[in-house]
């Protein structure tokens, strides 16, 4: 018997009329007659083949895994608990379902961050912290009460939080993760849908702070992902409650627009008695925002343990080294690290493309962009940065053919592989189906260790494009852009809804793609973290967005980070302990000593 370990069936994807039950006919104890694998008998529904129960008491554990191996719809998952958690959930879906292992602690005035991977229980917490649904503890057979949940929070930090709770004195308003999604739930226009929500008074402050103001009239379905970022955060934090949820706020803004966003969140928890929940996968703006911060780990789909907070600095250099103090927990084999100093020049290839100087309009009035000339080398990873509007997808037009200068030529026209910035694949076709149409070295035992591992593919192969998560959608489009063959990998904002580790599987999924095959990538990201990690060279773009753009040429990584950070008026220092790059206090002595070195960022 193994108390300590987990069973998890995924009942949407057992399908026992089409197994003939393998894993139970395999399951070492019911081998000598034990109850191990049963049948759930009356729970199926009429009709629907009877699915399968696994006893945690007799289940042998992880290391026995011969139902995980023999499911062929990889619908079991047993898992060992860690050790040193010790602790009951706080709240379990059902028998042989996901359970949750601690809550997020808001508090009154302060901004409290959220850390981890996707699909570990965020949103269970947070059901449970706005009083949607009373966690059970882990006795998913009684009913649940919220004195017990009290009962146990008693002498916590949390105990205020939930005594306010039970008395109905706690109202939310949340901003959801997938913004995409806003415009099947609402018809009409930006103004219709931001005026209902004027509950403080202040809209008109936050569509200007916000820049929104230019797309008040239109209808929601007509704006941008950045634009529908941007009204969601103002019809989230224009409302007048005591604890406000936001689910990411950083993917398809800028990096001036997400400093903008994390301000108006402090602003309103420094305005009084408000508690500000955050889950955010930009370290940088993470750091920046948030007063205590909870680490969250488990597996995603099975448990997931919220820890204690921690102080936010602690909390981040924790998670990036992958162990845990407090908890005594290792969640990660190795640790994320990041150069103090600027990259060397990395010894370069043979050029990819050398390009004259540039000049583009769209018309009289219209947005212009003025392209310095430069050389692109085979086999770098080139990070491109500057805000929405400048004219970066237009530089990406002309390199394809798809646009000609109107000053300057450009003779080679490349072949180029591209992940847009807001990914369209709603056919309902298959993932895997849509992978090999894209490359016949799908499924090849390189493919896997090259693009599917990297990515997290596996478990979603089956699933439909169109029931993807923003995360999925995310992977699946750098898989599909990675397997085409390209002279150049172009790939905008990669980092949109993919969590911290995820993101720096990317990160290395693409590099070692270009460096096996001498190819090239171009990276538009606006998480710094990311673009660290990933860049060899840096091409700046500045100017007036949606007017004129310049683009500069490619340079060295801390030539490039200067010239652009310098424009944002932003300094990184380096965290004292493990080097990681934090953003400087605007006016600190920090800031003002790298301001006058001309150091933004490798200081
Ligand atoms: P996150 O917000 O971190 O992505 P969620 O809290 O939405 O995660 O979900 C965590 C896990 O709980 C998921 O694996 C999900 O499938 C499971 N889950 C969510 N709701 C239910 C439910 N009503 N019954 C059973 N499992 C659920
Ligand atoms: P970025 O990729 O940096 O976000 P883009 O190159 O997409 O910027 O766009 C730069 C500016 O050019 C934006 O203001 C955009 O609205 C404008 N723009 C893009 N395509 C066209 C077009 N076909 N006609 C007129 N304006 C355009
Ligand atoms: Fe049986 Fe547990 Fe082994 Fe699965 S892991 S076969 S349920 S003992």
């Amino acid at each position: 018997m193994s108390s300590d370990s987990i069973a998890v069936v995924d009942l949407d994807r057992c399908q026992p009329d089409r197994c003939n039950y393998e894993c139970q006919n395999f399951c070492p104890p019911n081998r000598t007659g034990k109850e191990c694998i049963t049948l759930r008998g009356e729970e199926a529904d009429e009709g629907d083949p009877d699915q399968i129960h696994i006893s945690e008491e007799i289940c042998l554990g992880e290391s026995c895994g011969i139902c995980v191996e023999k499911c062929p719809f990889d619908a079991i998952e047993i898992i060992n608990l860690p050790n040193e958690l010790d602790e009951e959930p706080v709240h379990r879906y059902g028998d042989n379902a996901f359970s949750l292992y601690g809550l997020p602690t808001p508090e009154p005035g302060k901004v409290t961050g959220i850390l981890g991977p996707n699909g570990i229980g965020k949103s269970t917490a947070v059901h449970a912290l706005a009083g949607e649904m009373t966690p059970n503890l882990g006795e998913f057979e009684g009913e649940a009460d919220w004195e017990s949940v009290l009962d146990r929070y008693r002498g916590t930090e949390l105990q205020n939080y939930l005594q306010k709770l039970i008395d109905g004195e706690v109202e939310v308003a949340r901003k959801p993760q997938y913004v995409d999604q806003i415009p099947n739930q609402f018809d009409g226009e930006v103004r219709q849908l931001l005026e209902r929500t004027d509950e403080r008074g202040e809209l008109d402050y936050l569509v200007d702070e916000l820049s929104i103001r230019p797309v008040m009239d239109q209808p929601i379905d007509s704006v941008s992902g950045g634009e529908l970022q941007r009204v969601a955060l103002a019809a989230t934090l224009a409302r007048d409650v005591d604890f406000y949820f936001l689910d990411e706020i950083t993917p398809y803004l800028d990096i001036s627009q997400r400093m903008t966003a994390a301000r108006l969140i402090r602003e309103m928890a420094d305005d009084g008695d408000r508690s500000m929940l955050v889950v955010e996968h930009d370290l940088a703006i993470l750091d920046l925002l948030a007063d205590t911060l909870h680490v969250t780990y488990g597996e995603p789909g099975a448990y997931g343990v919220v820890t204690d907070p921690k102080s936010v600095r602690n909390g981040i250099n924790e998670y990036l080294s992958g162990y845990l103090d407090n908890e005594n927990m290792r969640i990660r084999p190795e640790e994320i690290t990041f150069e103090e100093h600027a990259p060397r020049a990395a010894t370069k290839g043979q050029p990819l493309v050398e390009y004259p100087d540039m000049h583009k309009s769209y018309g009289e009035g219209e947005f212009s962009l003025d392209v310095e000339g430069g050389t692109i080398y085979e086999s770098e990873v080139l990070g491109v940065v500057g805000p929405n509007g400048i004219g970066k997808s237009t530089l990406a037009k002309m390199f394809t053919g798809a646009l000609e200068p109107d000053e300057g030529e450009l003779d080679t026209q490349l072949d180029i592989a591209y992940k847009p910035q807001y990914i369209e694949i709603d056919q309902p076709m298959r993932v895997d189906a849509f992978l090999s149409s894209i490359t016949d070295q799908f499924g090849s035992s390189y493919w896997n260790t090259e693009i599917a591992q990297p990515l997290q593919l596996e478990g979603i192969m089956e699933q439909n494009l169109d029931d993807l998560s923003g995360g999925e959608r995310q992977r699946v489009a750098i898989a599909a852009c990675l397997s085409e063959d390209a002279d150049l990998y172009l790939l905008d904002e990669p980092s949109a809804h993919l969590d911290v580790e995820q993101r720096v599987q990317a990160t290395s999924a693409i590099r070692r793609y270009t460096e096996n095959h001498d190819a090239t990538a171009m990276v538009i990201d606006h998480d710094i973290y990311m673009i660290d990690l990933l860049s060899d060279r840096l091409m700046v773009f500045d100017g007036e967005p949606a007017e004129h753009g310049t683009a500069r040429p490619p340079q060295e990584m801390r030539a490039g980070m200067n010239d652009f950070l310098a424009d944002l008026d932003i300094t990184f220092r380096r965290d004292e302990r493990t080097g990681r790059p934090r953003i400087n206090k605007p006016g600190s002595q920090k800031d003002r000593e790298q301001k006058r070195n001309g150091e933004y960022y490798y200081s």
